[in-house]
């Protein structure tokens, strides 16, 4: 099987880490509840921030946010490495800016991602993505972005959302945790 996943926010608690990384650069607290209950991807609202000292915070805070430690999602790494270990084909789609994909790549490694030659795709725009996920013939593909699963109906394969509170509206298949992978797949879980 050929699977493709999205990164952050599908495979990795981006949002979370880059709010604790805000309440230590502003030297606040704000609660995690605050986050949680946003509607949008960006979070700076739940500082009460404008949308432009939003931009400029996560412009200054970007290399701490992306290539610090933040946390992936509990089972991810787990079970990812389990279809490669089984010879399942997995790919990494992600949307980061061309000037950070040889670092994401190396972090992704880092982090115990299991990451094979090729199979990383990096610095396209949300609305290309479906060039690099048509060419690939994918039987399935993981994300958590709105605007993006939105371009992806068309394709004959299956589309999971991977579940977030700006993205409850999204009607199509839905993953809560990454332990429900193997189940999703009609896979035995790892033992
Ligand atoms: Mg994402």
């Amino acid at each position: 099987m050929k699977l493709g996943f999205d990164i952050d926010d599908t495979l990795i608690r981006l949002r979370e880490h880059a709010f604790r990384l805000y309440n230590k650069k502003l030297g606040r607290q704000v609660d995690i509840a605050k986050l949680h209950a946003l509607a949008c991807i960006p979070i700076h609202e739940a500082f009460g921030m404008t949308p432009e000292e939003g931009k400029r915070m996560w412009d200054e805070l970007r290399e701490q946010i992306y290539f610090s430690d933040c946390p992936p999602y509990p089972g991810a790494v787990e079970a990812l490495s389990e279809l490669d270990r089984l010879g399942h084909e997995i790919y990494y789609i992600t949307a980061r800016g061309q000037g950070h994909c040889d670092r994401t790549l190396a972090w992704l490694k880092a982090a115990g991602f299991p990451v094979r030659p090729g199979r990383f795709y990096c610095g396209m725009g949300d609305a290309e993505k479906i060039h690099v996920i048509r060419e690939l013939s994918l039987d399935y593909y993981f994300d958590d972005k709105p605007v993006v699963l939105d371009t992806l109906a068309e394709l004959r394969m299956q589309v999971y959302v991977r579940d977030q509170p700006y993205n409850r509206h999204v009607t199509l298949p839905r993953i809560v945790s990454w332990d429900e992978l193997f189940k999703l797949l009609s896979m035995d879980p790892p033992k």
